[in-house]
């Protein structure tokens, strides 16, 4: 199965959003747990959370991620902000345990000057305040383009940040391939060589979804502008290369092009085309 799929809007709860990505052809979705400029977030209704579920169990939606919002800084340099991740990292995992089974994605963050020694060992830190033996939810570091102080452009900051984590079980990667490329990993011309490295540095049974996005920017730019598939630097055969690897072609697989609903229809379409096993399974 190819669980494939695009970042879609969490304002009519679950069960709408479910109802929209199925009619996108979509097997997979991301949404922000609350506004992804930061603040509230909305009360979850168990019946509503349900029918999502209920989608998962008939194999109709594969695992979906939740992707905390931009402003979550667990390695800001300022005290407060890095309580304030904390806090909304907590408090978004409890929610989550409402679609038990599924990913939370986080940007491990910016350490503002402190260094990345530093915003490695906070970004633990707090990872081990949140994380519970008893959560459903995996955990996932995604890893970054390396713009200005961002911490996992490298993989080896995020085996790092990894190898610091109590509770490591409950954590993984997501792999986003305008980011990889923008911090200079060649997925285009060397798609195995990077997923080579990727395994000898973090491991590939850590690797648990992927964001799907061309960049507008040539590798190694560290510039994190994404671009629709096949329209920026990456083109649409690195896409096809992706969709059909056996490392990958399992993973949930989310579009974060800059895009409405019918441009993911039409890119969810294409890859599907692209893919060997398209959407009834190996
Ligand atoms: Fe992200
Ligand atoms: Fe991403
Ligand atoms: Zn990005």
């Amino acid at each position: 199965m190819l669980y494939l799929g695009c970042h879609l809007s969490f304002s009519g709860g679950f069960a709408a959003m479910a109802q929209t990505a199925l009619g996108l052809d979509a097997t997979t979705l991301q949404f922000f747990t609350r506004n992804p400029r930061g603040g509230s977030a909305k009360t979850i209704d168990p019946q509503d959370a349900e029918v999502l579920c209920a989608l998962q169990r008939e194999g109709k939606l594969g695992p979906i991620v939740a992707h905390a919002s931009y402003t979550v800084n667990p390695c800001s340099a300022n005290e407060a902000t890095r309580n304030f991740a904390l806090e909304t990292m907590q408090d978004d995992l409890r929610r989550i345990e409402f679609i038990p089974g599924n990913l939370y994605n986080f940007h491990p963050g910016s350490h503002v000057g402190q260094g990345t020694e530093t915003g490695i060992e906070q970004i633990i830190q707090t990872l081990n305040a949140i994380l519970t033996p008893e959560q459903h939810t995996t955990v996932l570091l995604e890893t970054m383009a390396g713009k200005g102080s961002e911490v996992g452009g490298r993989f080896e900051e995020l085996r790092a940040i990894l190898d610091g984590v109590t509770l490591g079980d409950q954590m993984g990667v997501c792999l986003d391939t305008c980011h990889v490329f923008d911090a200079g990993y060649n997925i285009k011309d060397d798609l195995d060589g990077v997923l080579a490295e990727f395994d000898r540095v973090v491991g590939l049974s850590r690797l648990r979804a992927l964001h799907l996005n061309d960049s507008k920017n040539p590798i190694g730019s560290h510039k994190d502008r994404h671009e629709k598939i096949g329209l920026g630097s990456l083109g649409v055969e690195t896409f096809a290369r992706i969709v059909n690897h056996p490392a990958l072609r399992h993973l949930p697989m989310v579009l974060e092009t800059p895009n409405e609903l019918d441009g993911y229809a039409a890119e969810i379409a294409l890859l599907r085309a692209k893919a060997i096993d398209g959407k009834t399974g190996m």
